[in-house]
């Protein structure tokens, strides 16, 4: 397969929509918001349909999505995400001249991304990557899901529809339907100047060896799930045993546990582990089976599970029911620290309502867990606050493990904002310096570049003496507008 016209062509609209003004760029993202909420009674019943996921989900995602692009339209209408940076000429200095240098962010050329299969609006056709990607200036040549092949093409429709309102060209978005061999091929083609990606850890790591083979390597921004350890702490849990089991176990079922921040790792210690699975267990019972997105990853789910239940460490809270195959049914297993420690499949994701509650004997045993953890998108710590007070070791230990830390409340839910972090150090990501959620998102798409004795009117305005656009710069060190 070719996909020469279609990279040509993006490198075409992206040689024209990079220099367009933040203004323009904002105003053709306000546009696909407004299309895709005026298609809003079209678009969720078709997501439902392939996704099997509730109404209300999919209306509370179509705005989360649409809440997501003006985001980006803001950010880039306001201008100040290029981070420029300006260290003025000094002829006079002395031993030697200082050169003028201004610096700031430039979006990197046509990208490629990868639909999840989860969330069919907020991380699919029109999600996070798609627009952060076109807010940046960069045209986006997207792999639907095959999951929702219908909701990705009424969605890249109406991409188009504000393509056209904007008199932009169509080549800014080009949705490209297939399985893995359309999929490599466009990574490798040798126009792609980066990759984001959200699924799982096979499929990220594939794209991530494929892309650092190719003659010259491309960023692999991918996000490849996590297991989002909970850590709990003794008074904690004696005070609020039972609210924190419904939070938990709310949290882990949220969706059929198809969320890559659902909590599938529990750290409890001993004295109180039993009264918390009792309370865990009395909450499992009222969760009733809900059909998984699509019987593959049922079949993965249970596949998982069965795998689990060979093993002789694990005491099963709740067995999961494997006659539906297409219904997620919730299972949580326990075992020792000194069991859990001993072998790293026991922190491999189970994508689905599955929870492993893992009892720790001392704070010795809880240092140990936090060393071995592998990289997370998430770690919550439940503790009351004089529990934490000698505690900056182990909270130092588990920030290197994770891109989010929280101290109340649970993982799922990630706030689309200008401060969050989705993101994490290897496995849960291949970039651990980069976020595929808010604002930050938008500099996966751009890379530094520093102009040298520029002459003004080549400058471009972000730069430019007399600061045009307005936007916060550094301007020989010193913030200012
Ligand atoms: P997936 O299998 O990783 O697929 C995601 C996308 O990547 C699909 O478009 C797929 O193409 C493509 N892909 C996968 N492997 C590839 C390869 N070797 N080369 C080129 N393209 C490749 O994820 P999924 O279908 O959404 O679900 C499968 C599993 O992923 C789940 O059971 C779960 O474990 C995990 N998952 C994780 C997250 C997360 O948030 N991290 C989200 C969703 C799923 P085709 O399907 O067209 O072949």
């Amino acid at each position: 397969m070719n996909f020469d016209s279609i990279f040509n062509s993006a490198q075409e609209a992206f040689l024209f929509y990079k220099n367009l003004p933040g203004t323009e760029k904002g105003a053709f993202l306000d546009t696909m918001a407004d299309v895709l909420e005026s298609h809003r009674s079209e678009i969720v019943p078709l997501a439902v349909k392939e996704s099997n996921l509730p109404e209300g989900r999919i209306n509370g995602e179509l705005g989360r999505t649409t809440g997501q692009i003006r985001l980006f339209a803001n950010l880039v209408k306001e201008g100040s995400w290029v981070e420029a940076t300006i260290d003025p000429a000094l002829p006079d200095r002395t031993p030697l001249p200082r050169a003028d240098i201004r610096r700031f962010l430039t979006p990197l050329g046509p990208v490629v991304v990868f639909g999840a299969s989860n969330f069919p609006l907020a991380f699919s056709t029109a999600g996070g990557d798609t627009i952060s990607a076109l807010a940046a200036g960069c045209p986006v040549i997207y792999k639907a899901h095959p999951a929702h092949p219908e909701t990705s093409r009424k969605v890249a429709d109406c991409i188009h529809q504000a393509i056209l309102k904007c008199g932009l060209p169509s080549a800014l978005f080009t949705h490209v339907e297939g399985g893995i061999a359309e999929g490599q091929a466009l990574v490798k083609h040798p126009l792609a100047k980066a990759v984001a990606f959200t699924g799982s850890h096979a499929g990220g790591m594939a794209l991530f060896h494929l892309a650092n083979q190719r003659e010259n390597p491309i960023p692999v921004y991918a996000e490849m799930g996590s297991v989002n350890p909970i850590f709990t702490f003794p008074h904690k849990l004696e005070k609020e045993n039972q609210a924190l089991a419904k939070a938990f176990i709310s949290s882990l079922t949220l969706g059929v546990g198809q969320f890559c921040t659902n909590p599938g790792l529990i750290f409890v210690p001993e004295a109180q582990a039993k009264a918390f699975e009792n309370a865990v267990a009395a909450e499992l019972k009222d969760i009733a089976v809900a059909p998984m997105l699509h019987p593959g990853i049922a079949q993965a789910y249970y596949d998982s599970i069965q795998f689990l239940e060979s093993r002789e460490e694990l005491r099963w809270v709740k067995v999961a029911d494997p006659k539906h195959l297409i219904n997620g049914s919730t299972a949580m297993a326990e075992i020792k620290a000194a069991d859990w420690l001993k072998d790293t499949l026991f922190q491999k994701e189970v994508f689905g309502a599955f929870a492993m509650m893992v009892v720790y004997q001392s704070e010795d045993e809880l240092l140990e867990i936090a060393q071995h953890l592998h990289g997370q998108l998430t770690i919550t710590v439940w503790a009351e606050a004089e529990e934490l007070q000698n505690q900056l070791f182990l909270v130092n230990l588990l920030e290197e493990k994770c891109g989010r830390l929280l101290f109340k409340g649970v993982p799922t839910g990630v706030e689309v904002g200008y401060a969050m972090q989705h993101g994490g150090p290897f496995p849960s990501t291949t970039a651990p310096n980069s976020t595929s959620v808010g604002a930050h998102a938008i500099k996966r798409f751009a890379r530094p570049i520093a102009f040298q004795d520029m002459p003004q009117e080549l400058l471009p305005d972000a730069l430019r003496d007399g600061n045009p656009l307005g936007i916060w710069r550094m301007v020989n060190g010193n913030l200012e507008k």
